[in-house]
């Protein structure tokens, strides 16, 4: 653990999800550094299947020493499907093999273990589970966690998720709310798929019906296409009552089939094909983006842990590594202009920094969430006079779901954020 009497900046990271190992990599990169993870869990473990990395993925991935270490499909072309009839509504973008940025679906565990192999050895502590924070003044932070061991630090990282403890210390108000959207994830072995007639096994294609949408990719790197992603999400889903957990719960093929038997015939193949007991479920939960990403002038929020979005546009993983690289740059640029100053004081001035280049996203993110609200209730109806010349209608203009691929979203999905930074050095010098 970091020592209370190091020279250097001690900081630790709680968490070791995508925001976790990506702020290890770019902080131990950083000289005069204590680096420390704690992760409550034994082990990195595969929660989910697939995961899509787009533009601003793979920007920051390349800033970090990872972007061709992160291999999966091409999301190109995303043909959007009605789910009924299996008619295709908009063919997408040509896949393009030239453009290194082209957005990929990547299995989880491929993100995860390129960023750990990245982490140098023996950063991580696992069974690490944070208990509390105290703020000891001039001394730092005290990090309790929950075996009774503690540590003291200069900066606390919370890279902790969407239920974070370390926000709750600085918002012990903050509430959650659930996004009335479910999803059942798994990944299906491809040769179990080989004999439906015209199923898309290469390309990804999102089927969408009344109150659900079905998302069908491959996730590895070509010719290797292995496995097929299979989600299936309703809208509009009641609470559950009593429901504490909300990511990866086991659930029965039963179960889930159950709800989606008037689909069309090759997602109903699809359904039966996928090995009982690999289904997860994952309800999504969300909350307004946090008035300050830091507290105390020694915490800072990375990743879901400050702007928990209901599966996070899809890009959560890229905005959590994206803080990690920007946290770093602000405490380097701090550093660069304080010189000599107390710890502290560069842990102060780096924060206001990364509030100054990160919060302007997350709340124009926060804004966009809210302006879609109505459309997302209205998608969530289960009547339609008609169904399919209104899924057409939505992707001939804007909304959640429509012109994927073609400039919607762009802010989020095709930025840069090396350029972000340079843009925000450039305006701190005037
Ligand atoms: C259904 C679904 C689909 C998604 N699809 C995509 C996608 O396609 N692309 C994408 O980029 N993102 C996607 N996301 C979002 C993405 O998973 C998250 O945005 C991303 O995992 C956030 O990373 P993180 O490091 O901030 O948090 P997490 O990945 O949640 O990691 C937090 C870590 O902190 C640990 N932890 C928590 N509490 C403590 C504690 N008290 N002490 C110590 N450790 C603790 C946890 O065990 C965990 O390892 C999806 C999410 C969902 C639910």
């Amino acid at each position: 653990m970091p020592s209370a009497t190091s020279s250097k900046l001690r900081i630790a990271i709680i968490g070791a999800g995508p925001g976790g190992l990506s702020s290890a990599i770019a902080l131990s990169e950083l000289p005069d550094v204590d680096v420390r993870v704690y992760e409550k869990a034994g082990e990195l473990t595969e929660l989910g299947g697939g995961i899509s990395v787009n533009h601003n993925g793979l920007k920051v991935l390349e800033l970090l020493g990872l972007r061709d270490a992160v291999r999966g499909a091409s999301t190109n072309p995303m043909v959007q499907r009605n789910a009924y009839t299996g008619e295709i509504v908009d063919a997408g973008q040509p896949h393009d093999p030239s453009n290194v940025y082209e957005a990929r679906r990547i299995r989880r565990l491929v993100l995860q273990r390129a960023l750990a192999a990245r982490v140098p050895a023996n950063l991580v502590d696992f069974n690490k589970k944070l208990a509390s924070l105290e703020d000891i003044g001039a001394d730092g932070v005290r990090v309790v966690f929950e075996d009774g061991t503690e540590t003291t630090v200069d900066l606390v990282v919370g890279a902790d998720g969407i239920r974070s403890l370390v926000r709750k210390h600085m918002y012990p108000n903050y509430a959650l709310s659930y996004a009335r959207q479910v999803g059942w994830r798994t990944l299906i072995p491809i040769d179990r798929l080989k004999h439906v007639p015209d199923l898309p096994l290469t390309t990804t294609s999102w089927w969408y019906g009344k109150a659900m949408s079905f998302w069908l990719s491959p996730v590895n790197e070509p010719p290797n296409l292995s496995d097929l992603e299979f989600t299936a999400r309703v809208f509009n889903e009641p609470p559950i009552p009593g429901r504490t957990v909300s990511w990866g719960i086991n659930v029965s093929n039963g179960e889930v089939f159950s709800r989606f038997t008037d689909v069309d015939p090759r997602l109903v193949e699809a359904f039966k094909q996928v090995p009982e007991g690999s289904w997860r479920e994952f309800a999504s939960f969300e909350g307004p983006v946090v008035d300050s990403l830091s507290a105390w002038d020694k915490l800072a929020l990375v990743g879901d842990a400050s702007h928990p979005s209901a599966g996070g546009f899809g890009a959560g993983s890229s905005f959590a590594m994206e803080d990690s690289w920007i946290l770093a740059r602000t405490i380097e640029y701090t550093r660069s202009k304080l010189m000599s100053a107390e710890p502290a004081e560069i842990v102060a001035g780096a924060l206001k920094t990364f509030n100054t280049v990160r919060r302007p996203f997350y709340q124009a993110m926060w804004q966009f969430r809210q302006s879609q609200a109505k459309f997302l209730k209205e998608v969530g109806r289960k009547e339609y006079d008609d169904f399919d010349g209104d899924l057409r209608r939505r992707f001939a203009s804007d909304g959640l779901g429509a012109k994927r691929g073609k400039g919607f979203l762009s802010f989020v999905y095709d930025s840069d954020i090396g350029k972000a930074w340079s843009e925000f050095l450039e305006s701190d010098k005037t």
